[in-house]
Parts: structure tokens; sequence; C-alpha cells
């Protein structure tokens, strides 16, 4: 019955997808009750956070971000006491069938009527669907769809639905072998870039913003036209920690990650190699190199400009 990566077999599987589906429509806890009514200074606290002036979020008729209706309902460390197994149940039976790695895929919400400060806030939410077996990049998997409806005073406020991607990898690397990148149509370019032996940078092309790491809009002016531009490769330690532990098989600690502030402007993580850790300094001028690692992987790294190295801090 079993596939060879613990996963159901052929025959298996449909019986196994109406176990999941099973759980479609039970509820992941009882209501739900906000923590805070909807207040100003976690509205302040959000519009400073995400960089968003916009004054209908302050002074006395001041309305919440729309995209804070999840904020609300959120159990802090806390935790809410109102959950149900329902949720953790179904988790268990995907990890018992081998789909152990999740990765949340997106979110959906709906907006029915703006939220005030002093508005009470209370919620349920419920398992809405569990998807067919389906293959993606990352590997073979379930889509779980949670929904949770969210009420002001007692009045539909909005809905928040939360997806999430059970799967099991599609290919893990062998013991002691680096950890791919993860390569999509958002970064692809990046990485044609590395194995020519190129650091390209984005470059907006409604403002002509170079952003990294690479994305599919510009935070600026929300364009999603862009080119790419080569950095020089010259750079400056911006700040760096040295990794002892936890030692994972690829590593080989100590070394040095850096956060690498390029000439261009962008900062890139990476590590910087070519010199003992404990002489990393920040400011330290570094210039980049592309490190082979194994036949397939190829990682910009930097190194010390020449002569510069121990000499700086
Ligand atoms: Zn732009």
């Amino acid at each position: 019955m079993g596939g060879s990566d613990g996963s159901p077999g052929a025959r298996g599987a449909g019986e196994f997808f109406q176990r999941l589906k099973a759980y479609e429509g039970r509820p992941t806890g009882t209501v739900g009750v906000g923590k805070d009514p909807v207040n100003l200074p976690m509205i302040r606290h959000w519009c400073e956070a995400m960089g968003d002036a916009n004054p209908a979020y302050d002074g006395p008729d001041a309305v919440a971000p729309p995209t804070m209706l999840q904020a609300w309902t959120m159990s802090g460390l806390s935790r809410h006491t109102d959950r149900s197994s329902a949720y953790d149940e179904l988790s268990g039976l995907l990890d018992d069938a081998g789909y152990t790695s999740v990765v949340a895929t997106d979110c959906e919400q709906e907006y029915l009527r703006p939220l005030r400060p002093g508005d009470e806030i209370t919620f349920d939410a419920v398992i809405e669907s569990v998807s067919e077996r389906k293959t993606t990049k990352l590997g073979t998997g379930h889509f779980v769809t949670t929904r949770m409806d969210i009420r002001a005073n007692e009045e539909p406020a909005g809905t928040h639905r939360f997806r999430i991607l059970k799967y099991a990898p599609a290919r893990r690397p062998p013991k002691g072998e680096r950890p791919r990148p993860v390569i999509n149509r958002d970064n692809a370019g990046f990485w044609a870039g590395v194995a020519d032996h190129r650091l390209l940078i984005q470059r907006c092309g409604g403002c002509g913003t170079l952003r990294f790491p690479w994305l599919p809009g510009c935070n600026g002016c929300g364009s999603a036209q862009w080119d790419a531009v080569e950095s020089c490769g010259v750079g400056t330690v911006f700040s760096y920690v040295v990794m002892h532990h936890p030692p994972f098989p690829a590593f080989d600690p100590p070394y040095a990650v850096a956060l690498i502030e390029l000439a261009e402007g962008v900062r890139i993580v990476s590590n910087v190699v070519g010199v003992p850790c404990d002489e990393v300094r920040i400011g330290m001028p570094v210039r980049l190199e592309f490190l082979r690692v194994d036949g397939e992987l190829e990682l910009p790294v930097f190194a010390p400009v020449q002569g510069v190295a121990g000499g700086v801090g």
C-alpha cells in the first residue's frame, strides 16, 4: 500500500483522501475572542512597521488598515484556549503519510466593514478544504485551506483564508550535501547570472530603484517591470555573524555569514571567505568571488580585498 516515500500507494490514495476530506468543515476552535479591541496603538505600530502614512489610519476618525484583519485575532504567546484538535489531527495524518514539510502558500482576505478603535472582535475558523494530491516543484502533497470569519461587535467584518501545502519534499539533498537554492520564476534571472559568474541586481522599470533580493515587483512604485544590472562586485561588510552552532552536515563551522553592502547600494547575504572568521569586521572591504561548492552548485561569496584583511577595525 505504501509508496517508497512513505506516502500512500495508488490503491490507498483514494481512501486516504476521503479521510482527509472528512476534516472539511470542522472547526479549528470554538468562537475566539480578540485579545484586545481594535485600538490606535496597535494601528500606529502596524503603520510604522509597514511605512504606511495614510491619514485615514490616524486621528479621531481613524479606521484600522484593512490588512490588519488577522492581527486582531492573533493569540500572542499565551495562545487561545479554545483550539480544537481537528487541525492537529489532520496535520498528524499528513505527517504520518510522509507529507512532513509545510509551506504557507497564500492568504486571501475579504473586507465587509471598516474596523474602528473600540470594536470588539470575535471570530471562528474552520478547515474549509483539503485539496486532492498535487505535485508542485517543492514536492507532492495536499493544500489545506483554513477560513476565519471575523466579526466586529457581532457584525460580519471580514474573512481571512490561509492556505498551506503539506508535502513530501521532491528531493532531499544527500546527507552532507549543501542545500540547493529554490529557483523559481521570480529569481531565475539571478541564478542564470550566477551560472555566468555575474552578480545581477534587479532594476525597477518604473522608478529605476535597484533591488535585492529579487522580487516580482517594486516596493517603491509597484511596477512589475524590471531589467537587471551587473554588480561591479565590490562591497563592504555591513554586518556579520560567525556560526558555531548548531552544526549542519554540509557546513564546516565556524564560518562567517555576512550582509554585504554592494557599491551599488543594495545588500546581499553571503559568506566571507579567504580570511579567518575572527578577522571579519564591519566595514571590511570585500570583493565578489564565485565558490564552486560541488558539481552542480556555485555560489557568490566575498573575500577581503587584497592587503586589507586584518587591517580594518
Ligand atoms: Zn519602482
